[in-house]
């Protein structure tokens, strides 16, 4: 967007403040800002709100800061103009909920995505310690599944992925728990206070379930399994990150795929 003079950009800013509380220009060669507007109540609503440049939209705030950052030139200077507003949840309930929703969901299987992964599994290993309990995991991978996509194609694949996902999704009766799409074909369950032999079971239930449905793919009927790596982790065990835990699940996940897949390693 180019303007070729100072009055042509104030009179745009003027109307793009009307949706945006807070508009900057900043000057990229010089790097400054050339011109802004900060209206009074966007101040009031967000005391931190000079804090512009590291901007991030966390879904566990009551306010999500939307920030729009365009190349434009002002009298050929190169700069930037930045569109700032908070969005809060009695603000526009609806649309707040439906973008905190979209950026932790994985598009294809609409379980949690890995964001959601990193964010919300540090909290629950928190919150579950300090009420004495253990966190079990369980990791799945598909079996062989690069076969179906060769053989079958990658929407076929993607059907797969999708009804492997159900199943998962459809497994966790805890409200505190979750399944998640680590990505790939591997998929992540976490189940707060569940104790190991418990997560096992259920491990075996969904590897149960997985054998015995039958995929409908271009009229033929598919079946297919999936190998399990299950991990309690305790308080006292010294793990507090995601690296750490997927470290160890993946290690299970191998011993039970070199155990000739189909099968759960706790
Ligand atoms: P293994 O039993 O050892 O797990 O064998 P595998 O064939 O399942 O091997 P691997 O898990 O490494 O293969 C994962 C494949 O998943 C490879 C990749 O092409 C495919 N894939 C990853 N993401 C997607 C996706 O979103 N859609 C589809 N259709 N395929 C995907
Ligand atoms: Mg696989």
């Amino acid at each position: 967007m180019e303007f070729e003079n100072f009055e042509q950009l104030k009179q745009s800013v003027h109307v793009l403040n009307k949706y945006f509380p807070i508009v900057h220009v900043w000057d990229n060669d010089h790097r400054q800002i050339l011109y802004e507007i900060q209206n009074a109540n966007s101040l009031e609503s967000n005391p931190a709100s000079h804090v512009f440049h590291d901007a991030t939209l966390s879904i566990w705030d009551k306010e999500a800061k939307i920030e729009i950052s365009i190349p434009i030139s002002v009298e050929r200077r190169q700069c930037r103009l930045e569109l700032i507003r908070y969005c809060s949840d009695s603000d526009n309930p609806d649309s707040l909920a439906y973008i905190k929703r979209l950026i932790i969901t994985d598009s294809l299987t609409n379980l949690y995505n890995r964001r959601y992964i990193d964010e919300k599994l540090p909290m629950d290993l928190k919150r579950t310690f300090q009420n004495g309990a253990p966190v079990s995991f369980i990791y799945s991978d598909i079996d062989f599944f690069k076969a179906i996509n060769d053989e079958h194609g990658h929407v076929a694949g993607d059907y797969v992925l999708r009804e492997v996902a159900d199943i998962f999704f459809n497994s966790i009766r805890r409200k505190d728990g979750w399944a998640a799409r680590y990505g790939g074909d591997e998929f992540l369950i976490c189940l707060p206070e569940l104790n190991h032999g418990t997560a096992v079971k259920i491990a075996n239930r969904i590897r149960q379930s997985i054998e015995k449905r039958n995929f409908s793919i271009n009229g033929q009927i598919l079946n297919l399994t999936c190998s399990f790596g299950v991990q309690t982790i305790y308080k006292t065990s010294g793990i507090s990150t995601v690296n750490q835990i997927i470290g160890i699940l993946d290690r299970k996940l191998y011993r039970a795929k070199r155990k000739g897949r189909n099968s759960v390693v706790g």
